[in-house]
């Protein structure tokens, strides 16, 4: 058998608007099997905007985007497209891990209970194999010993680490990250950076919005960096970030350093 080649993302010319305010304006990037690609840029660049589109979150206006190569969001038929009905919106989405910049776990579940909740309502698993599956999630972050404890009590990073395993207990072939360490203390963000690393390492497929640029430079196979809409230059970390072809890109860093 041979590996599957399609792209895990394609973006092809995507537009997205809110009323009259154009936010993006014909994204085109790929995000290969297995690869991590990192998105950078200023703030309001449609980052977020984009990782939402991918997510359901937010449905496009114009392009083609698809994940493992399905359409996201619409059901193409006869050379016309139908937007997804929610439920098989619903389906498409379930493949699709996300976490956020600030967590947004449940506050009044534990974190085991946190990170049963979509396998056992949404995938339809035992509370067993769900509970069995979460416990090596959580030692797989760090915080199986936290398994009984409330989001309240543990730290910004630790709590981050639980949305991870939360996002993972979906068994996703995509994992989106939307600026995952900006709302921590800076000393707690190299934990949750070491747990994407090895998540990575373990070959999932990632797309990550981040101004961490030492994890991109390290970890990423692909930088993509955004201005005003559009992607304005992408490629290998270590070339963009040492060697930026484009002014916007250039100017972008050296307000970074
Ligand atoms: P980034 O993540 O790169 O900072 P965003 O995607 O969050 O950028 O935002 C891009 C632009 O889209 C901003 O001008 C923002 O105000 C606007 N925007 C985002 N979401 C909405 C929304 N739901 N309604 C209206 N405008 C929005
Ligand atoms: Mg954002």
């Amino acid at each position: 058998m041979t590996a599957d080649t399609t792209p895990m993302v394609v973006a092809d010319q995507v537009c997205k608007n809110f009323g009259a305010l154009q936010v993006l304006k014909g994204v085109s990037l790929e995000v290969a099997r297995g690869e991590v690609a990192c998105l950078i840029g200023p703030s309001g660049s449609g980052k977020s905007t984009f990782l939402r589109c991918v997510n359901h979150l937010e449905k496009v206006n114009a392009g083609r985007l698809t994940v493992d190569g399905d359409l996201i969001g619409y059901r193409e038929r006869n050379g016309r497209l139908y937007e997804l009905s929610p439920k098989e919106a619903g389906r498409q989405r379930r493949d699709i891990g996300m976490v956020f910049q600030h967590f947004n776990l449940f506050p009044h579940r534990t974190v085991l209970a946190n990170v049963i909740e979509a396998p056992v309502l949404v995938g339809g698993a035992s509370k067993e194999k769900a509970t069995e599956r979460a416990l090596s999630l959580l030692d797989q972050v760090g915080l199986r010993s936290k398994a009984d404890a409330y989001p309240a009590q543990l730290s910004g990073g630790q709590q981050q680490r639980v949305a991870i395993a939360r996002a993972l207990a979906m068994e996703p072939k995509l994992m989106l990250f939307d600026e995952p360490t900006s709302a921590l203390d800076p000393e707690l963000v190299g934990d949750v950076l070491e747990v994407m690393r090895a998540l990575a390492a373990d070959g999932m497929t990632m797309l990550v919005v981040t101004h961490e640029m030492g994890f991109a430079r390290e970890v990423a196979d692909q930088l993509v960096f955004m201005d005003g809409g559009v992607v304005v230059e992408k490629g290998d970390p270590r070339e963009v970030l040492s060697n930026p072809q484009h002014e916007r890109t250039q100017g972008f860093l050296s307000k970074l350093l």
